[in-house]
């Protein structure tokens, strides 16, 4: 069977033993949402990428996240969750490298991959997300971040395959966190479950979903601890300050969107939080052959969600065409609001838009029919689940 990796591995060897950086027309580096969108789009239209154009991504797939809380409740299989990527990248005669980028120098457009590999591009794109905001730990208990994907659905399964009653902390207070926390409660019916919020649950929704969010937490036994920061955790327990919180047997990552520690390192022109800052047309405002997108990117008015990700896309597949082909390119306007639904682990959902909250299964249902709508969407053929 051809992997990505072992059809890239001649190119790869070849590549590891010339003393500088192989070059590419195009290097995209992530396959997320704005990526995907523009790959999928390319494809549709019959356009294809120069020769030697190149997608790096850790993983042969694509994970996505909106369907995440599902698969922890047991909802979806593994594959209704991930696009695999070999396909697309096949048909549209890209070089998939799977590896990790540890570090971008923008003023030489140069990559390094965590294989050893360096990378040269005319143009550079970057939808590589964000992680969990750190915590500093002493690693006396496990700190499990809910990105990147696969570790965590592997830590996942790994509790699932016993019946063993843990006492789990899922230290974050946003949708993701929420969701987390309300699927692990229907996974693992044995365990103890706790969220811990910096503030008050779910910022930025309205009294009317906070107040039912509260609701859903406290039916499933999970209890909610609001402003309640973890600043660290040492000698098996979690600190706020001096102030110990107790104890837990695991602690799960899902607070808000931080940026990646090469991005500030990058010469990239960065807001204050460390992500790329982009125009409208979604190039970078230091390095104009550089485009980001998605919550890797820094642009007023656009929101760290996998909503504003997939508006992005269709705006960068036309731009990197556009640049390649030197003709105009397109602006990106924000949408003011997004519509946010909330799964709550039995299948139904919380609907979130601006002060307008509502709950049940019908949501659920809607939200289903939209995240596996997008995954069919993005599919290249029909596969039999495992
Ligand atoms: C549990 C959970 C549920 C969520 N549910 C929703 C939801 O329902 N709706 C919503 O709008 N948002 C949701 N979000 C937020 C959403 O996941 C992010 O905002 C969204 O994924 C950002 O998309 P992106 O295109 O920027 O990148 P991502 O989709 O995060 O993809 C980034 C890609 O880049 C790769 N990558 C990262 N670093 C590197 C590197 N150094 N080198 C190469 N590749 C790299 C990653 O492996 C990944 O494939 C959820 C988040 C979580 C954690």
């Amino acid at each position: 069977m051809h992997t990505p990796c072992r059809r890239a591995c001649d190119w790869l060897v070849w590549a590891m033993h010339n003393s500088t950086a192989a070059s590419a027309p195009l290097i995209l580096v992530g396959a997320g949402h704005a990526h995907l969108l523009a790959l999928r789009q390319w494809l549709d239209q019959g356009y294809t990428p120069p020769p030697g154009s190149i997608l790096v991504n850790p993983d042969p797939a694509a994970w996505y996240s909106g369907m995440l809380p599902g698969l922890i409740a047991g909802r979806y299989h593994l594959d209704d969750c991930a696009l695999p990527l070999d396909p697309l990248c096949t048909r549209l005669g890209l070089r998939l490298l799977q590896g990790q980028m540890t570090a971008f120098n923008a003023d030489q457009k140069t990559l390094q991959l965590d294989s050893g590999l360096d990378l040269r591009g005319d143009i550079v794109s970057f939808n590589a997300g964000s992680q969990p905001a750190p915590i500093p730990t002493d690693d006396s208990l496990p700190l499990i971040p809910v990105k990147p994907f696969p570790a965590f659905i592997e830590q996942w399964q790994h509790w699932r395959s016993d019946t063993a009653a843990r006492h789990i902390s899922v230290i974050g207070g946003g949708a993701a966190a929420f969701e987390i926390a309300l699927a692990l409660a229907a996974s693992l019916p044995e365990s103890r479950l706790q969220l811990l919020c910096a503030g008050t649950l779910l910022p930025g929704h309205s009294p009317m979903v906070v107040k039912r969010a509260r609701q859903w937490l406290q039916n499933q036994h999970i209890r909610l601890h609001e402003h309640c920061r973890v600043t660290r955790l040492q000698d098996g327990q979690l600190w706020h300050d001096d102030q110990c919180l107790g104890s837990a047997d695991a602690t799960i990552l899902a607070t808000g969107a931080s940026a990646h520690p090469w991005q500030g390192k990058s010469g990239l022109s960065t807001d204050e939080r460390g992500f790329i800052r982009i125009d409208p047309q979604l190039r970078s405002l230091s390095h104009p052959d550089v485009f980001a997108s998605g919550d890797c990117a820094s642009l007023p008015g656009s929101q760290k969600s996998g909503v504003y990700a997939v508006r992005q896309g269709p705006i960068l597949a036309h731009n990197l065409k556009a640049l390649l082909q030197g003709e105009p390119l397109h602006g990106y306007q924000p949408q003011p609001q997004a519509l946010a639904l909330l799964a709550t682990g039995d299948g139904g959902a919380l609907l979130s838009y601006g002060q307008w909250g509502a709950g049940g299964k019908v949501f659920g249902f809607w939200k289903d029919h939209l995240d596996q709508g997008f995954m069919q969407r993005q599919r290249l053929c029909n596969r039999n689940k495992t």
